[in-house]
């Protein structure tokens, strides 16, 4: 997975001196390794303190728990999961919880750095953190789902808190998953009941103190990155042509939200399949389709049913996927998707990372000799944390936002944001995702500068 944020543009061969005092792995390949040599790199930019580069290369706490969960069928499965708490100088740590086959500790390590990079960035008081269970969440039935859920939050929930580290949703897991969280550390509070502990998960549903516009919030992020910076590619957003990969929580939003602007989705792949429509995908039917099928594949073949206005599609090849014209390429499914083959094929001009760390240090390399402008995924998909961030003083003060709101505010932390990535950009004349990790930097040394280190 992740090679998280590794400035895939970068010149730097040469090992930090810090990898060597910190007795890191020397093998190149290794996911926080190449996550950290971004970090250290940017901060070269700004003469940040020894102190603060060795305190943010390593995180706080790794803690790992494996419990017992009674399947369906009687029997007993072991489950393996994580909690990375990677720094909490800016405030509580925050970050999601993911459920997927994949989930290592140094990947959660690398998601959980990116989080307090991310926080940094838009200016929410969290650090950052990261969670996972290694299972894959399409195997299990809804009650093993939600004993899995339950049983991993009581695992950890003498670690967490609403004001020490707050979990929330990320791949493969929903808000339903959230309000089992909420509800299982309530409940093994003293306090039991009380209101204060929904403070400990954001995402939650709606009913249950969950925020308007979480859902589509990292979506809605994204869309607000690009309407802020796409003028400076020369690129307007009516009628431009995007093509998403992954049309889950993260790229369907986007898409929607884009559509709605006037852009032509022409093309998206998932884990089922890949479809184009050259006049523009109607990204309202596919979401349907995706939540009644499990995925975009057939979409096509079933609009036009019940009434449905959905115009058609074909389906592609994966390589023609990535192959199709587009003004603007939006990767939004997992880690490390696009590596040098997949850079190679795309015939964009800017790639909007709306997942965490979608590109692989070769991917990125190849994009930047190919001219194409690499919008980073710690501004780009900053909008969950963000809304969670509002979902979180809302629980605190008892009192609920209109949607509006919601919006509005979210708008002014993406736009601060890529303003500060843009401004990094021209003074210190690196690309954009050094940029974005300089901004960041500035804010976290500036806290640290004024909290000293204890004693
Ligand atoms: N999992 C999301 C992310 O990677 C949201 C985290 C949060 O809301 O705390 O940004």
């Amino acid at each position: 997975m992740s090679t998280a944020a590794t400035n895939q543009a970068s010149t730097t061969t040469k090992r930090d001196p810090v990898f060597d005092e910190l007795d890191f792995p020397s093998d190149p390949n290794n996911l926080y390794t190449q996550t950290v040599a971004t970090m250290l790199e940017a901060a070269d930019h700004i003469d940040i303190r020894h102190r603060v580069k060795i305190i943010l290369a390593q995180p706080k706490n790794e803690i790992m728990v494996h419990f017992p969960v009674r399947m369906d069928d009687g029997h007993h499965r072991l489950f393996k999961g994580y909690r990375v708490q990677h720094n909490n100088a800016c405030g509580p740590y925050k970050g999601g919880i993911r459920f997927h086959e994949d989930v290592h500790l140094d990947d959660v390590k690398a998601l959980a750095f990116l989080m307090t990079m991310k926080c940094s960035l838009v200016r929410v008081p969290y650090g950052g953190g990261k969670g996972g269970i290694k299972c894959n969440p399409r195997e299990l039935s809804p009650g093993e789902l939600e004993r899995v859920s339950r049983r991993f939050m009581s695992a950890i929930s003498t670690m967490i808190g609403p004001d020490y580290d707050i979990p929330a949703p990320d791949v493969g897991t929903n808000a339903q998953v959230m309000a089992w969280f909420a509800d299982t550390y309530m409940m093994s509070q003293e306090s039991g009941n009380s209101n204060d502990g929904l403070r400990v998960v954001t995402g939650k549903p709606v009913q249950m103190g969950g925020s308007l516009g979480r859902e589509k919030a990292t979506g809605q992020g994204v869309v607000d990155v690009l309407v802020e910076m796409l003028p400076e590619e020369g690129i307007p957003v009516e009628g431009m042509r995007v093509s998403v990969l992954g049309f889950g929580n993260v790229g369907s939003w986007a898409a929607r939200i884009l559509q709605d602007l006037g852009a032509k989705v022409v093309a998206t792949m998932d884990h089922t399949g890949a479809i184009r429509n050259d006049e523009g995908l109607d990204c309202h039917a596919l979401a349907e389709h995706c939540v009644k099928t499990g995925g975009v594949k057939g979409f096509g073949a079933s609009t036009g049913s019940g009434g449905s206005t959905a115009k058609g599609a074909e389906a592609i090849s994966t390589e023609d996927f990535y192959r199709t014209p587009v003004d603007v390429f939006i990767p939004g499914a997992l880690e490390q998707m696009i590596k040098e083959e997949q850079a190679a094929m795309l015939d964009c001009k800017v790639v909007a990372e709306a997942a965490n760390a979608p590109t692989t240090p070769a991917g990125d390399r190849l994009l930047s000799e190919r001219g194409i402008e690499v919008l980073p995924a710690i501004l780009c998909n900053a909008g969950g944390v963000t809304v969670s961030y509002f979902e979180w003083v809302q629980n605190k003060q008892c009192m609920y936002w209109d949607e509006e709101r919601v919006d509005r505010e979210l708008n002014r932390h993406m736009v601060m944001a890529a303003r500060r990535t843009m401004l990094a950009r021209s003074r210190y004349q690196t690309n954009m995702r050094l940029a974005s990790y300089i901004a960041a930097l500035e804010h976290i040394a500036n806290v640290y500068e004024v909290r000293g280190i204890f004693p």
